[in-house]
């Protein structure tokens, strides 16, 4: 397909995972070049191999956020597989049990209870909370110092950074990852103006409540009906459903392309009314 973005070249970090493999999809489909990159390496060739099957480009590699010279060596094999970097999209990142409470609220016996499972703030592990700040933060600063080089003077580049709706107001259970993507959204704002001068743009996305593997349990029972916590997201979404990984695709294809080229810096609300819903 001919469009804009055609012939442009994103690199997607956790593009084998639920969203950014739909992001890889959306933008293969606008005739751009795309270098799926995953810590699991199967699942950004099987990515890869979907989008070639279909007609586009595409190219599955094996790298690690966390690891310069995994970066590195991704980098290489982008710019003599593809080319150059046009469009980074930070999408690796999640939580972790380790960074997380077991309960929404600490109650004053719950010092002395020898409850099974019970996590108190008390008990989080200083390891868990590091991990989800590392995925989260220096996994979307690592790849932005080895791929935006390419994009610095280069007319019509992109950076898309992931929040969520945790950075607008913590959500309970989880104060690394809220914290982390907090410090994403303070990030992109940050880069945004560092690299105003030199033409790259800076924009996350923030979306809301999605059913993907990773919050599955967390959200619905066996049998597919609600947990109590997936009740209360529904309750507070106006919109009243949960969103689905092409719920994306628009304002991605728009913060990438011409039609948003005065906005940098901001971090858009994909949430069907969340964050703008008081619970009143
Ligand atoms: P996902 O687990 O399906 O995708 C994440 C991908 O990142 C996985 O494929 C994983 O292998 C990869 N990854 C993990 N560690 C890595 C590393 N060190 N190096 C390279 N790749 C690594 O999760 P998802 O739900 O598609 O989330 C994608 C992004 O969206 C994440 O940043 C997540 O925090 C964010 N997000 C998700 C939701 C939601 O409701 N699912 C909501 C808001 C934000």
């Amino acid at each position: 397909m001919s469009s804009e973005l055609s012939g442009k070249i994103a690199v997607i970090t956790g593009g084998g995972g639920v969203l950014c493999s739909t992001m890889a999809q959306a933008l293969a489909a606008q005739g751009v070049k795309v270098a799926v990159l995953d810590l699991k390496a199967e699942n950004a060739d099987q990515v890869a191999s979907a989008i070639n099957a279909k007609g586009g480009k595409a190219i599955g590699v094996a790298c690690n956020v966390l690891q310069i010279d995994s970066l590195k060596a991704a980098h290489e094999k982008v710019l003599a597989e593809l080319g150059p970097c046009d469009i980074l999209i930070n999408g690796a990142g999640g939580n972790h049990p380790k960074g997380t409470t077991s309960k929404n609220h600490l109650l004053a016996e719950d010092l002395e209870s020898t409850e099974e499972g019970l996590k108190t703030f008390f008990d989080l592990d200083p390891e868990g909370i590091k991990f989800v700040f590392d995925l989260n933060f220096i996994g979307t600063l690592l790849p932005t110092q080895v791929f935006a080089r390419d994009m610095v003077g280069k007319k019509g580049t992109s950076i898309i950074n992931i929040s969520s709706m945790n950075a607008f107001r913590p959500l309970t259970k989880i104060p690394a990852y809220s914290g982390a993507k907090a410090a994403i959204s303070n990030f992109t704002q940050w880069l945004a103006v560092h690299f105003s001068k030199v033409g790259v743009r800076v924009n996350a996305l923030a979306p809301g409540f999605f059913l993907t593997d990773q919050n599955r349990t967390l959200l619905t029972q066996p049998d597919g009906s609600l947990t109590e916590r997936g009740n209360t997201i529904i309750s507070h979404t106006p919109m009243g459903r949960f969103g689905t990984p092409d719920d994306l695709t628009g304002t991605l294809l728009w913060l990438c392309g011409s039609g948003s080229e005065f906005v940098t810096g901001v971090v858009v609300p994909i949430d069907g009314g969340f964050s703008a819903f008081s619970g009143v």
